[in-house]
């Protein structure tokens, strides 16, 4: 395993579109590995990515589940096919996620996560009670693996968000911070929400975004390369040492063009290490 500082920089990948050497081209020796819903998890696709890790002394922070079916089109859209929020999907999405933490462990990955969708802010709303059973019964799996389970932020204010951690009262569920997504979703100030919620920091995206548009009901705001949107690196990196966090800085990029978005994710390499 690579020998990783404090606040290392890492990537944001995808199985299949991001191949391995790729990404360890852009100067990083860690990251996290996002799977899509249709990614076939049969112990070949592990097996290949225990020796591709191994033969590129590469580490896997954790591995971020996607689900069939979603959409992040634009807010309402999120709302209804994201996560385990929308009832119809939730039993297979529960059996996915399990598939992915065996996955994980399998591969010696000690961290999974996903969005789980817009947490309502009425803990005795029944979407609200029936995902806080199954995050627990996720929990709980991902436990007997010694994994933590990270949700994904900016879909929720972070008290919303805080509540419902505490509420499902489980010592290996966190968050995976991601201050663009505050910003994309108008959900509010990341800085300030990390400093809410940071002793539940399990794992950070580094991704940058703009505001949504104020005359678009329901628009998202627009991702934009690292250091050119919102959030401020430099005060979210500093708000990341101030609250003590040392793990590691995934640069995500979201765009389609594959050229565009390494060119984005180096630049962004470079950014960050001049602010760690
Ligand atoms: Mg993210």
């Amino acid at each position: 395993m690579p020998v990783l500082r404090d606040l290392e920089i890492g990537a944001m990948m995808w199985a299949v579109r991001d191949a391995l050497p790729r990404i360890k081209s852009l100067g990083v020796t860690c990251g996290q590995l996002g799977l899509a819903g249709d990614v076939k998890l049969d112990a070949a696709f592990a097996q290949s990515w225990k020796e591709q890790l191994a033969a590129e002394d590469f580490h896997l922070a954790t591995v971020f589940a996607a689900y069939n079916g979603e959409s992040y089109a634009d807010i309402p859209t999120v709302e209804n096919t994201v996560g385990f929020i929308p009832p119809a999907t939730r039993e297979e999405r529960e059996a996915r996620t399990i598939e992915i933490s065996d996955f994980a462990a399998a591969i010696g990955v000690k961290s999974i996560a996903c969005h789980i969708g817009f947490v309502p802010a009425d803990d005795r709303n029944e979407n609200y009670i029936a995902v806080r059973a199954m995050v627990r019964r996720i929990c709980d799996h991902a436990a007997k693996h010694g994994q933590t389970f990270a949700l994904e932020t900016g879909q929720e204010p972070a008290a919303t968000l805080l509540h419902f951690l505490n509420d499902v009262e489980r010592g290996n569920i966190g968050i995976n911070f991601d201050p663009a997504n505050m910003i994309l979703y108008g959900t509010g100030d990341p800085i300030e929400a990390l400093g809410i919620l940071g002793p539940r920091v399990i794992s950070v995206h580094a991704k940058d975004g703009d505001w949504p548009p104020k005359d678009v009901a329901g628009a998202l705001g627009t991702e934009r390369p690292l250091g050119q949107g919102s959030v401020g690196m430099p005060r979210f990196v500093a708000k990341l040492k101030e609250i003590g966090y040392k793990g590691t800085m995934n640069i995500e990029r979201e765009i389609e063009d594959l050229e565009q978005r390494y060119a984005d994710m180096k630049m962004a390499v470079g950014l960050l290490e001049s602010l760690r």
